[in-house]
C-alpha cells in the first residue's frame, strides 16, 4: 500500500487543477484515472480550441438546485485568475462572442501547461487505472487493478455522464452513495433536442440550416442561432435552452426576433403590394423556411390581400413556433450532465461532504451546470482550486 496526502480520482479539468494547487501547498498527490491519457475533454472542448472561460462570469449562468453555492468558489478563482495563468505561459487567446475566450491554437496548449504546474509541484499521474473499491477506516483506502493507495483526502474529479467514448462514467454518483450523499437526478445538458414524429417529416429536410432566433424555454430565453439537423434542432440557442427544458415541455421559437412582422406587412402592403408574402418573409427569413411556414401553417398570396387579422395570424406563426420536443440526442453527444450531487451535501467553501470528513467532490460532477461559453471549465477551474486549497 502507497501512502499520499491526496488522492484525486479523474484526471480532467477540475482534478489537475486540483492537483497543481494542491501540489503547489507541498501535498504528496496522486491523481488516478482509468483512460490512457489525462484531459480527454479539455483536448475536444471549443471545438478543439478551448473556450476555456467567460468575462461575463457570474453565478446566474449557471443552474443548480442551490444558485448560491457556486458564487463563493467563482469569487475565489474567477475567470481572471485563469486568464493570468493562461498568460503566464503565453498561449494565445482571443475573445469570440458573448465573452467567450477562445485559444487561436489548440486546446492542448492548455492541458500542457496545467500537466506543467502539475509536474512542477511534484504531482504524480497515473492512467489506465481501475478503480475497484473504495473502504473508508480511518483513512480512505483506493483498491484499483494496480496497488491500493492509502489516503486521508479523497476527491471525487471524475465529472458527468457526457461522451463516454473518452471516459465519461457515472463513478461519482456511486461514490456519493455509497457515503450517503443525495444526488439529485441527471440528464444530458447543453444538447440537441430532437423533433416529435410530426416536426420529423414537416422539418427534417431543412436539416443544415441556421438562422438567428430567441428561444425560450421556463421562464429563460436565449438569442443566438439554432440549426436545424436531420434529427431536431440545435446550435447555441438551442444547447443553452436544453440546460432548462424538462421532458415534455414545450420550447417556443421566435423566428424573426428582429423584426415586428405584423408592422412589416403592413409597409409592404404600401410598397410591395403584388409581392407574394413567401418571397417577401424569406428575404428576412431563408426561402426555404419562409416557404415551408406559409405551405405548413397557411395560405400564401400577394401581400395586400391579407386583411388584418389575416396579418396577426401570419406574425404570430413566424414569432411563436411552439415544438414539444420528442427528446435530446443523448449523453452520446451532450456537452454537460445537469443535475448531481446535491449541493447541501458539500461545503461551498471546501468541496468536502459534510457527512464525510476527507471526501471532496469537485467539477461538473457537483450539481452546478454552466451556459455554454466556457463557463463549465471555469467552475472546474474554480471548484477544482478551491478544494485544492484544503485538501
Ligand atoms: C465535446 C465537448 C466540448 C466541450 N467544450 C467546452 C468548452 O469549450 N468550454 C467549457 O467551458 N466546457 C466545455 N465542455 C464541458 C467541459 O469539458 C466539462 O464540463 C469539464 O471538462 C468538466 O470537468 P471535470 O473535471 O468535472 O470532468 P472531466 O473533464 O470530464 O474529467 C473527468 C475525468 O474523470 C475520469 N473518470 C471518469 N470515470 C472514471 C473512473 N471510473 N475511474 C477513473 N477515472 C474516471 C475521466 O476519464 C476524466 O479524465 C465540453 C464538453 C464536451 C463533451
Amino acid at each position: 500500500m502507497k501512502n499520499y496526502d491526496v488522492v484525486i480520482i479523474g484526471a480532467g479539468a477540475s482534478g489537475l487543477m486540483c492537483a497543481l494547487t494542491a501540489g503547489q501547498r507541498g501535498r504528496s498527490i496522486l491523481i488516478l484515472d482509468h483512460t490512457d491519457r489525462v484531459g480527454n475533454k479539455i483536448l475536444v472542448s471549443g471545438g478543439g480550441s478551448c473556450n476555456f472561460t467567460n468575462l461575463y462570469l457570474d453565478a446566474e449562468h449557471y443552474i443548480s438546485g442551490n444558485p448560491h453555492f457556486c458564487k463563493s468558489a467563482l469569487s475565489r478563482f474567477s475567470q481572471y485568475d485563469f486568464i493570468s495563468l493562461v498568460e503566464k505561459y503565453h498561449v494565445s487567446y482571443q475573445e469570440r462572442q458573448l465573452g467567450q475566450l477562445f485559444c487561436n491554437g489548440n486546446s492542448v496548449e492548455i492541458l500542457n501547461f496545467l500537466l506543467e504546474e502539475c509536474r512542477l509541484s511534484g504531482v504524480k499521474n497515473l492512467n489506465r487505472c481501475t478503480i475497484k473499491k473504495i473502504e473508508k477506516d480511518n483513512s480512505f483506502t483506493v483498491i484499483t487493478n494496480s496497488e491500493d493507495y492509502v489516503t486521508e483526502s479523497l476527491v471525487i474529479a471524475t465529472g458527468g455522464l457526457s461522451m463516454p467514448t473518452i471516459g465519461a462514467t457515472g463513478f461519482g454518483y456511486e461514490v456519493a452513495e455509497q457515503f450517503g450523499l443525495k444526488v439529485q437526478s441527471r440528464q444530458p445538458g447543453l444538447v440537441p433536442l430532437t423533433f416529435s414524429n410530426d416536426d420529423l417529416e414537416n422539418y427534417s429536410d431543412l436539416s443544415g440550416i441556421s438562422i438567428d432566433v430567441d428561444v425560450s424555454c421556463n421562464g429563460q430565453s436565449f438569442r443566438e442561432a439554432l440549426l436545424f439537423t436531420h434529427k431536431g434542432v440545435s446550435g447555441p440557442a438551442v444547447l443553452q435552452i436544453s440546460n432548462y427544458w424538462q421532458p415534455g415541455e414545450e420550447v417556443v421559437i421566435n423566428l424573426l426576433p428582429n423584426i415586428n412582422l405584423t408592422e412589416t406587412i403592413k409597409q409592404w402592403q404600401k410598397e410591395r403590394p403584388k409581392m407574394e408574402l413567401k418571397n417577401l418573409i424569406g428575404e428576412l427569413l431563408t426561402r426555404r423556411v419562409a416557404h415551408r411556414w406559409l405551405e405548413l401553417w397557411y395560405h400564401n398570396k400577394p401581400v395586400n390581400q391579407y386583411n388584418e387579422k389575416e396579418i396577426n395570424e401570419v406574425a404570430d406563426i413566424f414569432h411563436v413556433w411552439r415544438i414539444r420536443p420528442s427528446g435530446t440526442e443523448g449523453y452520446k453527444v451532450a456537452e454537460v450532465t445537469r443535475g448531481g450531487i446535491d449541493t447541501d451535501e458539500l461545503s461551498s467553501k471546501t468541496f468536502e461532504a459534510r457527512k464525510m470528513k476527507g471526501l471532496y467532490f469537485i467539477g461538473e460532477v457537483v450539481d452546478v451546470t454552466g451556459w455554454l461559453g466556457g463557463y463549465n471549465l471555469q467552475w472546474a477551474w474554480s471548484s477544482g482550486y478551491c478544494a485544492g486549497q484544503f485538501v
